[in-house]
């Protein structure tokens, strides 16, 4: 259903993106992955996909904070691949800190590359949809795209903010055949999450099993952490047929968090 169809997901070097890209590489998609990290790492991760799958897979060092790396992305896509059909905007970073006392040089990373980049993309990606006839657009929102913590108003801010922008593009491009939809998860077992942990447990003084059930899960009705995987098989049904009407929604996947 999705094989040969092509996506550009944005921080895919690890965690939730990188189980985006695997998954879509499964269905048969071509990739063009993005992020940060090691290089000969990335290079690991680009081939091995390649060849897991047998598909093509493009590595952009785009910087998110950076509107004409984004350009530059999309007209590799372009260049590389003739189109694309699916952008999966997932880059993000957090920073913990009071507003008294929140760098002003990590509020403005933060509202780059969490929210300001999923405009640049879309930008770019939805005349290409728009001339092919057919799209799917997916942010990576989080549960603190619909209630706040203490101690994290750049995070909550871009991720409410990029709530808004999900419901504005979709109306925008709702009967051009283009969905766009926002995941919201609560804590998933990811790198980030993981070293989080010992860090909050010196922080708080606290065991690193506190940290985990009386801090991260402790709103989560569940107990239970959202994996990568349950993640991106979301993603993979609303990239299907069967999810074209579903559009504008942001969608929990938050083990019951947000419903209390
Ligand atoms: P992660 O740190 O494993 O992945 C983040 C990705 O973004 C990496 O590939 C990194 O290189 C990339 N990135 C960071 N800055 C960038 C920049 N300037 N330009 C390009 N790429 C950049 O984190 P994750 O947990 O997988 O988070 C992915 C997304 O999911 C984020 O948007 C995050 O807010 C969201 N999210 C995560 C959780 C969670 O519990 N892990 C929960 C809700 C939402």
């Amino acid at each position: 259903m999705l094989s040969g169809k092509i996506a550009v997901i944005t921080g895919s070097t690890s965690g939730i993106g990188e189980g985006y890209a695997r998954a879509l590489a499964k269905e048969g998609c071509h990739l063009v992955i993005n992020g940060f990290g090691d290089a000969q790492e990335i290079e690991t991760l680009r081939t091995s996909i390649e060849q897991e799958h047998g598909i093509k897979c493009l590595y952009s060092s785009a910087d998110m904070t950076k509107p004409d790396d984004i350009a530059e992305m999309f007209d590799m896509t372009v260049r590389e691949f003739g189109g694309m059909d699916i952008l999966i905007n997932n880059a993000g970073i957090q920073h913990v800190s009071p507003i008294a006392d929140f760098p002003v040089e990590k509020w403005d990373a933060i509202i780059a590359i969490n929210l300001s980049s999923a405009f640049h993309t879309m930008r770019h990606a939805i005349p290409i949809m728009t001339k092919r006839g057919w799209g799917r657009i997916i942010n990576t929102a989080s549960a603190h795209a619909l209630v706040a913590s203490p101690n994290k108003a750049a995070y909550v801010a871009a991720k409410h903010g990029i709530a808004g922008l999900t419901k504005t593009a979709a109306l925008e491009v709702a009967r051009d055949n283009i969905t766009v939809n926002a995941i919201c998860p609560g804590y998933v077992w990811t790198p980030l999450v993981e070293r989080q942990i010992p860090d909050t447990a010196r922080t708080r003084g606290m065991t690193e099993e506190q940290v985990i059930n009386e801090v991260m899960l402790a709103a989560a009705a569940t107990k239970k952490f959202t994996t990568i995987e349950q993640i991106a098989a979301f993603a993979v049904f609303l990239c299907s047929d069967a999810a074209e009407n579903i559009t504008g929604a942001l969608h929990s996947i938050d083990g019951g968090w947000t419903a209390q």
